[in-house]
C-alpha cells in the first residue's frame, strides 16, 4: 500500500479551507496561514455580546449555490436584507429611482463592445465629458465603489455581465461569516503565523519555506490573494514567469470599511443603502433595531485617502443626515483599511480585458504539483465574492483529486 499523499495549502481563507475540507479524506493536508487566524477576507469581529461586525465580507449576494448549500449543511442561519435605497443630495435624502440616465442605451453600447475594451474607452467613444458629465460621474462612482476598479482598467465585458445579471435577494449570515469559516476549518490541521516566502519544486515534491520553518509535501495549493502573486511575494524555484504574468492581467482593488456603532439611531428605519458624493460615499444600515451604520470607500479614492479616517466618516455622515454634533452620538468606531491588512493588502479582484485568459493559465496545474485557487481565479456570475472563493477552491480540489 502506498503512503498517503501530502498536500500543503497556502492561505486559510474561504478557498483554502473548502479545498482542505474536500481533500482531507484522501490526503494528509496542512494549511499554512500568514495571519494569526483563519478567515482572510471573511473575518467577523464580536466586540460585545449580541453585536458582531463584519470587517470584510458581509453579504451573500443572491441565491448562491455553494454558499447557501454550505450554510444549510452546517445549520447556520441567515436572513434576507430589506431596506430602501436613498440618494443624499444637497442635505436631503431622496428615495432613489434610476441611478444612471440613458441606462438602456449604455447597456446596448456595452453589449457590442469588443472584448478588449475598457470602460474608459467606451465612455470616451460614446459619452464625451463635456456633454455627459453626470452620466460619467455616476458610472465612475459605481465602478470605483462596487468593483473597486479604475475606469481605464476594468473591462466593459466584465461590467456588462455584472450589470445584466438578475441578482435576486441578498442575505446576511445571522452570526457573521466567521461562523462559516469555523465550520469549514473544523478538524483541519492549520498552522497560523506562517508566511510562505519561497517554494522550491520538482514534479511530485515541494519544499516550502516560511519566515522560520520549512515544510515538505508532494503537492501545494496556493490560495493567496492575487496581488501576492502579482508582487512576487512568494518566490518559485524554478520560476513560473507565465503564471506571474497571468496574475498581473487580473485587476485588484482596495477598500476601506467603516463600522460605526451609535448610542441612538438618527436615521429613518426604512433606510437600507445611501449613496452620496461625500468623502465616504456609501452607507448602509443593518436590521431595524441595530445601531450600526456601515460605510464604504472603494477603489482609487480609497488608495489616495489619507488622514484621520474615522473623522472623515463622521464628517460624511454629519452632512448626509444633517447632524452636526454626530461625534457625540458615536459609541465606538471600527475602521478597516484593507490596503493595510497583513498578507492581504486590498479588497478583491475585478476583470480586465484579458483576465479570463489569465485565469485559464493560473488554473492549469504546474506538473501536477503546484495548483492555484482563490476568489480571483473564478469565472462565473459572482466574481469578487466569497462564493467565488468557495466555488473555485472546491473546483481546484476536485481537479487535484482527479489526478492519478
Ligand atoms: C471589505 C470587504 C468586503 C467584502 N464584502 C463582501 C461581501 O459582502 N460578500 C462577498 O461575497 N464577498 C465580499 N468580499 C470579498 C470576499 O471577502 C473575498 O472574495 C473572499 O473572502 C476571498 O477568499 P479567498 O480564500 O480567495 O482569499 P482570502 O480570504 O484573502 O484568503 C487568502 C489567505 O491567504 C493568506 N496569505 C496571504 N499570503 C500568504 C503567505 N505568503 N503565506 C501564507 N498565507 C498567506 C491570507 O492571510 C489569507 O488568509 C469583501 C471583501 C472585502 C475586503
Amino acid at each position: 500500500m502506498s503512503a498517503q499523499k501530502e498536500i500543503i495549502i497556502v492561505g486559510a481563507g474561504a478557498a483554502g479551507l473548502i479545498a482542505a475540507k474536500e481533500l482531507s479524506a484522501q490526503y494528509k493536508v496542512t494549511v499554512l496561514e500568514a495571519r494569526p487566524q483563519a478567515g482572510g477576507r471573511t473575518t467577523t469581529h464580536y466586540p460585545a455580546p449580541g453585536i458582531h461586525i463584519e470587517t470584510g465580507a458581509e453579504f451573500v449576494h443572491g441565491e448562491l449555490p455553494v454558499t447557501l448549500s454550505l450554510l444549510k449543511e452546517a445549520g447556520i442561519t441567515y436572513h434576507p436584507i430589506n431596506g430602501e435605497m436613498y440618494l443624499a443630495e444637497n442635505g436631503e435624502l431622496k428615495q432613489e429611482e434610476a441611478w444612471i440616465e440613458d441606462w438602456d442605451k449604455l447597456l446596448d453600447h456595452m453589449s457590442k463592445a469588443p472584448e478588449s475594451t475598457t470602460m474608459q474607452q467606451l465612455l470616451d467613444q460614446y459619452y464625451p465629458a463635456d456633454k455627459y458629465a453626470t452620466l460619467r460621474g455616476h458610472v465612475q462612482g459605481y465602478v470605483e465603489g462596487y468593483d473597486l476598479a479604475p475606469l481605464d482598467k476594468v473591462s466593459v465585458k466584465y461590467l456588462y455581465d455584472e450589470w445584466t445579471l438578475e441578482q435576486g435577494t441578498n442575505y446576511r449570515i445571522d452570526q457573521g461569516y466567521s461562523s462559516l469559516i469555523n465550520y469549514l476549518g473544523k478538524g483541519i490541521h492549520l498552522i497560523p503565523n506562517q508566511t510562505v516566502q519561497s517554494i522550491a519544486w520538482e514534479p511530485g515534491k515541494v519544499l516550502i519555506k516560511t519566515q522560520d520553518q520549512a515544510y515538505t509535501a508532494h503537492q501545494v495549493l496556493i490560495t493567496v490573494p492575487i496581488n501576492i502573486l502579482q508582487n512576487e511575494s512568494i518566490q518559485f524555484s524554478p520560476a513560473l514567469p507565465a503564471y506571474t504574468a497571468a496574475a498581473k492581467q487580473i485587476g485588484w482593488g482596495t477598500v476601506i470599511k467603516f463600522n460605526l456603532l451609535f448610542k441612538q439611531a438618527f436615521w429613518k428605519r426604512d433606510v437600507g443603502f445611501i449613496l452620496s458624493d461625500e468623502a465616504v460615499p456609501v452607507w448602509w444600515t443593518q436590521s431595524e433595531d441595530s445601531l450600526l451604520l456601515t460605510g464604504w470607500l472603494g477603489g482609487p479614492k480609497a488608495e489616495k485617502t489619507q488622514g484621520d479616517l474615522l473623522d472623515k466618516a463622521l464628517g460624511a455622515l454629519a452632512k448626509i443626515f444633517n447632524v452636526p454634533d454626530i461625534a457625540d452620538l458615536l459609541e465606538q468606531g471600527y475602521v478597516h483599511d484593507w490596503s493595510a491588512e497583513q498578507a492581504i493588502h486590498g479588497g478583491y479582484s475585478y476583470g480586465m480585458p484579458f483576465s479570463e485568459e489569465a485565469k485559464s493559465v493560473l488554473t492549469t496545474p504546474v506538473a501536477g504539483t503546484i495548483f492555484f485557487a482563490g476568489e480571483a481565479l473564478y469565472s462565473g456570475d459572482s466574481p469578487g465574492t466569497v462564493e467565488a472563493a468557495l466555488h473555485n477552491g472546491r473546483e481546484i480540489a476536485n481537479k487535484i483529486k482527479s489526478l492519478p
